[in-house]
């Protein structure tokens, strides 16, 4: 009697934080785990504007090995100058696990017969960026949008989406029944946001149908953790005693897509009696999630103590033409660098840095504040957290460094596998997959640790 096999293969996610491209095959059903980017893509052969070529597909990153070549998974114009032959596809689905970009990004070579199962949060997310950001097209696909509670069924594979908690809404974890035993695949994950409740439902769930395998994501598994983190309930707290304590300006920054940062200041700013000043962008985004009514968040249109920032463009005198069609939808709700000059003491202002020019219009009071609530640089030699100090002295602002982690620390991490007790973890999404071995050497399970492009056999 021939056995059934199922098999795992890692394209990206090894050895990295991000990237995540995993290929699950079960007998000849393939389906696509994340098609993500990875965080240093390209950078060996890359740099400024020497940049790959759109107009030789993927040419120029075959050529440097950057994606796997992999048959019957590449749209045919893609390969149009590639050594690597168009197919029909062999791959049945992909699925996204959430809408960061090191899980998404690379849906754009797919072939677009292969359906891309998303949740139906994630879809909003990915059509706002495409709308609003100039250089960002995923491409053509079959979107089929899923939430939790749904079994979606690829041939001899049935994936159950679960909602998790994470630094993005909309974020799931699958629960995979295939003909040789059922697979977890956590996506990225947290018990410290302020939806724990979904994180702690997937696990149970994850737990209830004795899982033989599990690729759990170890962003945090480090021998000593340096950088502050916090949980968003005091992340809330501490922006708080910020904003309160003062009369001067605020601006905060936080990643674009993390709505329960975006609600956590929002929060304090309305309980201070101040107003929140956004960019045209999120508006935006904010304009389509209110289409999601689970995610409860502001309409930017109708909520009074929502203004929209415009800054100076061609004309200079904020005439209408000036601003993309997306963006005039807002200029109901427009202040600009006079408006916010003026009110220091009645607002809170979303400020990346990459808008730090409009400091120079602004003028803030000296002694005003910055909330950074985002991670805290990966290296001291981090150019742009030199420059950002650089302006922050500049105009006399006061630093404060206040973020929660989108990521389970290592203690959480043990735990969540001594709970699900899975017969063996892949590590994945870490750049410390042998710190499993040695956190969870006392269970009964074992640690895998892949390599990057091997097939692993994993239902004998
Ligand atoms: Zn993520």
């Amino acid at each position: 009697m021939v056995r059934n096999q199922t098999t795992l293969t890692f394209y990206g996610g090894v050895n990295e934080i991000g990237g995540n491209k995993i290929l699950l095959q079960d007998e000849d059903t393939k389906i696509l785990l994340d098609f993500g980017q990875s965080f240093n893509f390209g950078t060996d052969y890359f740099a400024n504007r020497l940049a790959p070529r759109a107009t030789n597909g993927l040419g120029d990153y075959f050529e440097f090995g950057l994606l796997p070549k992999i048959r019957g998974l590449y749209s045919r114009e893609q390969l149009a100058y590639t050594d690597l032959k168009y197919t029909e596809p062999t791959i049945n689905a992909a699925f996204l696990s959430h809408a960061h970009f090191d899980h998404v990004t690379h849906i754009e070579f797919l072939d677009p017969e292969i359906p891309v199962y998303l949740g139906a949060g994630t879809k909003l997310f990915l059509e706002s960026m495409e709308e609003t950001s100039g250089f960002c097209d995923y491409g053509e696909h079959k979107y089929c949008t899923f939430r939790t509670g749904d079994k979606v069924k690829v041939d001899d594979i049935v994936v159950e989406p679960v909602h998790v908690d994470h630094s993005v809404p909309a974020a799931y974890g699958f629960i995979i029944y295939t003909s040789t035993g059922t697979l977890v695949y956590t996506g990225d994950l947290r018990m410290h946001g302020s939806r724990k409740d979904l994180t702690e439902d997937f696990l149970r769930k994850a737990r209830n149908c004795e899982p033989d395998w599990l690729i759990c994501e170890g962003t945090r598994m480090v021998e000593e953790e340096k950088r502050k983190n916090y949980s968003e309930r005091r992340v809330q707290k501490l922006s708080d005693e910020v904003v309160s304590s003062t009369r001067k300006m605020v601006f905060a920054t936080h990643y674009s897509r993390d709505m329960d940062r975006f609600r956590s200041i929002y929060s304090v700013a309305k309980s201070n009696g101040r107003r929140i000043v956004v960019s045209p962008k999120t508006a935006y985004l904010l304009s389509k999630l209110v289409k999601d009514e689970r995610l409860n968040l502001p309409d930017p249109l109708k909520d009074e103590d929502i203004l929209v920032y415009f800054k100076r463009k061609k004309s200079g005198r904020f005439d209408e033409k000036d601003y993309y069609v997306w963006e005039r939808h807002f200029m109901g709700k427009m202040v600009t660098h006079d408006f916010v000059h003026k009110n220091q003491s009645k607002l809170i202002m979303d400020l990346d840095f990459y808008q730090f020019t409009e400091l120079i219009d602004i003028r803030p009071e000296r002694g005003s504040h910055f909330v950074h609530s985002m991670s805290e640089p990966f290296s001291e030699e981090d150019i742009e957290d030199q420059v950002m100090h650089n302006w922050l002295d500049h105009f006399g602002m006061q630093f404060h460094q206040l973020h929660a982690s989108g990521h389970l620390n290592r203690s959480q991490i043990v735990d969540l596998v001594k709970h699900v007790e899975p017969k063996q973890v892949f590590p994945v999404h870490t750049e410390n997959a042998g710190l499993f071995a040695e956190s969870l050497r006392d269970l009964q399970c074992k640690v895998r640790l892949a390599e990057k492009g091997r097939v692993y056999t994993i239902g004998q």
